[in-house]
């Protein structure tokens, strides 16, 4: 059941290593110069057996995964809804990490890919009908003009697989950090505020920018939520647990920016 999602959507899947179509063959994807790729029975399909640990762990999206729940980013999950063209069929979450947003967004037949493969495994926990991939953005396991919406939420991009495998009029939403984002924890660390600007211009060289959404809201925390917060950002990876009190944290602000680009 949990491999049959794969199969009923082969012809949106290409083979990440040389490209071909793939077919079935008994339980395994493989393609026409026999790459074999086997979805698992906990329902994704590892396309990067020699992938090397991460430092986005299991414990970084158990945390995420409590705030996305606790509704801190519903503002958010609804402005990118409602950017979601109401006859796309098929999204790609490039860079879905856990699959909180991929599973309050999907639609249709809906692909989230991560090279985390902690992230992946969690997203794919319980059974959804989301094909779930541990991949690489830079060699997407997804085949040619396929797609029409991806999402591409506080995650890199790579904009020559995304036009690669979006639909000519497909659609790209990509949310961003702005200035003022958990700028309670830079405070905490002692960093400075940053800008977006290079993004934007990056994004500009493959696509054409449609419009920005800005999305910003404030939220007192309790110290579990705090203490989330500090697991969940790459700003605390190299910093000292010492210096990371969650009791000082007791506010934080959302400041996003959703860019709509064809
Ligand atoms: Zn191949």
């Amino acid at each position: 059941m949990s491999a049959a999602k794969f199969f009923e959507h082969i012809d949106l899947l290409r083979c990440p290593v040389c490209g071909t179509a793939f077919s079935r063959a008994a339980q395994s994807l493989v393609c026409e110069n026999g790459h074999t790729f086997d979805p698992s029975r906990k329902g994704y399909v590892h396309f990067l057996p020699n992938a090397k640990p991460s430092k986005y762990d299991a414990a970084l999206f158990e945390a995420r995964r409590r705030i996305l729940e606790a509704g801190f980013y519903d503002g958010v999950i609804r402005a990118i809804s409602a950017a979601i063209p109401s006859d796309a069929d098929v999204l790609l979450d490039a860079g879905c990490g856990d699959g909180t947003f991929t599973k309050a967004l999907g639609r249709g037949v809906t692909i989230g890919i991560d090279n985390a493969k902690d992230a992946i495994a969690l997203a794919a926990r319980g059974g959804n009908s989301i094909l779930w991939t541990v991949g690489d953005l830079t060699r997407m396991p997804v085949a040619d003009a396929s797609v029409d919406v991806i999402l591409n939420l506080f995650s890199p991009a790579h904009y020559g697989e995304f036009r690669r495998v979006l639909k000519p009029d497909g659609r790209l939403l990509k949310l961003v950090p702005q200035s003022d984002y958990l700028k309670e924890i830079r405070a905490l660390l002692g960093e400075r505020d940053y800008s977006n600007e290079a993004v934007v211009s990056h994004l500009c060289e493959r696509f054409r920018l449609l419009d920005r959404v800005r999305i910003t809201e404030s939220f007192d925390l309790d110290e579990r939520q705090a203490a989330d917060f500090l697991a969940m950002t790459p700003l605390t990876f190299d910093v000292a647990p010492d210096r990371l009190d969650a009791s000082q944290l007791t506010h934080i602000t959302i400041d996003v920016e959703l860019l709509i680009a064809q």
